[in-house]
């Protein structure tokens, strides 16, 4: 058995992560939760005084919002779409004979207005540029949302609904970079006080097909996207927990972002992976919190 499954049978058994029957897709136990609701305090405790505007999406979007973000161009291996039943009662009929003789009935599902988050970020952009012009001293926003991710796997660290935690900034290139090095700087404080063993590298997005090879490689040239990375399944190849993502003026053209004195603002992000966070502790601490050492369990409950 390879070591991505091995840990899930362990989570499984342990009760802290609960199976549904999907890759990917898992229930937590309160002991899981509790984990991630102490290292969000631990985000709040190092972001909690920059003035960031807290804002909470659903785990669905606007589709439009969805399709002018170029989503599809990029990752429509990813994307989760909602669809539903949009039929008559002669509709009704032939969809549960269908399910009936075991049938696909989903064929005539009809798309509606939502689809799945992919990022935290996703749904703030337009949000945004509803407002009108950014100050010239910029803008930063606190997230945090489901989102979805078609990628089942048998790696823990790999689902298809998980939770990210995620601050933005908009504003002047120097001010987003600024901030972007300064929640790597902080990324790694954060980790190191909680034991936990991390590198940063340069990264890029699984882009699709031949012409997202491109955009993966210009994305790691000009340094874009970097990681933060913790050994869960594996030392050689440790998981990503965190990002941290300069956008360029690409979102704010895109959007309409613009500063008060009429330049386009550029943005950063930076997000954390809760889940996986969550799981990194309990790969380097062991499966039961009250056995981690005194000083660990003190960052997170005080
Ligand atoms: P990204 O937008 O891909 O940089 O994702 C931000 C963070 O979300 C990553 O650094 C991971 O920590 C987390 N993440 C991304 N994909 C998944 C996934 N399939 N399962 C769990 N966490 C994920
Ligand atoms: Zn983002």
């Amino acid at each position: 058995m390879d070591m991505q499954t091995n840990f899930l049978d362990r989570l499984f058994d342990a009760g802290l992560l609960i199976e549904t029957g999907v890759d990917g897709l898992y229930g937590r136990s309160g002991e899981f939760e509790d984990v991630i609701a102490a290292f969000e305090r631990l985000i709040d405790r190092f972001g909690g005084q920059d003035g960031a505007e807290a804002m909470r999406f659903p785990p669905g979007m606007n589709r439009a919002y969805f399709e002018t973000s170029g989503y599809m161009k990029s990752f429509p291996q990813l994307a989760g779409t909602v669809h539903s039943f949009c039929g008559n009662d002669h509709d009704h009929m032939s969809l549960l004979k269908c399910m009936e003789v075991g049938e696909d009935w989903t064929k005539e599902q009809e798309a509606t207005d939502i689809v799945l988050t992919p990022a935290a970020c996703y749904p703030l952009y337009p949000t945004v540029a509803r407002r009108g012009a950014l100050p010239m001293t910029g803008k930063l926003f606190d997230l945090q949302s489901y989102c979805f991710r078609h990628e089942p796997s048998k790696d823990p660290a790999r689902q298809q609904l998980f939770r990210m935690r995620e601050y933005v900034c908009m504003g002047t290139e120097q001010h987003v970079t600024d901030f972007r090095q300064s929640w790597m700087d902080r990324g790694v404080e954060m980790m190191k006080l909680l034991g936990l063993t991390v590198e940063i590298d340069v990264a890029n997005d699984p882009f699709f097909g031949r012409a997202g090879k491109m955009m993966a490689n210009n994305q790691r040239d000009q340094n874009l996207k970097f990681e933060l990375l913790i050994p869960i399944t594996s030392v050689a190849k440790p998981t990503a927990c965190m990002s941290f993502n300069y956008h360029q003026d690409a979102f704010g053209t895109k959007w309409g972002l613009n500063l008060e004195d009429g330049a386009v603002a550029h943005t950063a992000c930076v997000g954390f992976g809760l889940e996986r966070i969550a799981l990194a502790l309990f790969h380097t601490h062991g499966l039961s919190t009250s056995d981690w050492q005194e000083d660990i369990r003190k960052i997170l409950w005080g």
